[in-house]
């Protein structure tokens, strides 16, 4: 981060994926090496549009590039979705709290991701997997609308190859070459498939598969303070001034974006 946090810094466009219909994936060389962790977000200047809060997808150890997969929403994404290779925007952060890694050694961890939330995810899978040694296992359970609106399609394969991973995934709609689970992702989060008592569950992805990943995780034994949530509020400033992000008595930017379900199940529909 540059001293000024209001002080964006540049970086060019190296290349950019096409994810799926909706999804591209940015990979950025920002002049200046950024060091961030998985988890934590940086604020994305669009050249003529403004700024958007993404979170990197990219492994947080490799520092001279920074990837983002985002979504078209809107505005400012939308603008994003043309740019390409050799073009300049302005990174601004890390901020917030990352996912507490320390917190799962020893355990099993359960991924629950749909749709874009599989981008902040694979962050902290990579990220997990230069630690795979303390860990009990991990198990990935991702879905999409679509076979085509999965991210990531070539590369999320191999991570079920990985030692102590397992990967199942569903999508809402097959077709006929969808050789995988058809189901919203609630359906494939078994019992059996971790230990509650001795795991760490993260769900990120729409409001509304967040609400019902929670219930299920409740519902499979889970305590609520090991239940980790990515929480995507509307945020402008992304350090704690303007107060857009309010969640409760919470910041979005500054107490989250990573927060467990003990911190905000007592405020009213929290998604
Ligand atoms: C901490 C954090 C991390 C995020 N990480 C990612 C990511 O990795 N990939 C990704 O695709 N998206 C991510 N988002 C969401 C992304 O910031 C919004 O999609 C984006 O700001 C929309 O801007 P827009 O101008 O294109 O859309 P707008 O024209 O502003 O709005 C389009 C729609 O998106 C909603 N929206 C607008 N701003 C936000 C916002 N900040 N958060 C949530 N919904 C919003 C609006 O309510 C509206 O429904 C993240 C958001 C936060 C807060």
């Amino acid at each position: 981060m540059t001293s000024n946090p209001y002080q964006p810094i540049r970086a060019e466009i190296k290349e950019v994926i096409a994810e799926t219909p909706q999804i591209k994936t940015f990979v950025l060389a920002p002049e200046k090496e950024i060091g961030f962790l998985s988890g934590q977000f940086m604020q994305v200047t669009i050249p003529g549009v403004g700024e958007a809060p993404f979170t990197p997808s990219s492994d947080p150890k490799k520092n001279d590039m920074i990837e983002f997969t985002v979504m078209k929403a809107g505005q400012a994404t939308g603008r994003l979705h043309e740019l390409k290779s050799g073009e300049t925007v302005g990174l601004r952060g890390p901020f917030g709290h990352p996912y507490p890694l320390d917190k799962y050694h020893g355990k099993d961890v359960y991924i629950i991701g749909g749709g874009v939330g599989i981008a902040p995810l694979r962050a902290l899978l990579l990220a997990l997997f230069h630690e795979l040694e303390r860990l009990n296992k991990i198990e990935l359970r991702l879905g999409a609308r679509s076979p085509e609106d999965l991210p990531f399609k070539q590369e999320m394969p191999t991570w079920g190859k990985r030692e102590k991973t397992n990967l199942v995934v569903t999508v809402d709609r097959g077709d006929e070459k969808w050789p995988g689970k058809v189901g919203v992702v609630t359906e494939i989060m078994l019992p059996g498939d971790v230990n509650p008592e001795a795991a760490a569950a993260i769900v990120c992805g729409p409001p509304i598969m967040m609400k019902f990943a929670v219930k299920k995780l409740l519902d499979l034994g889970f305590s609520d303070k090991d239940i980790y949530l990515s929480m995507e509020k509307n945020m402008s400033c992304g350090i704690g001034k303007c107060f857009h992000c309010n969640l409760g008595k919470h910041l979005c930017c500054v107490d989250g974006p990573v927060f467990t379900w003990e911190q905000v199940k007592e405020i009213p529909d929290p998604w």
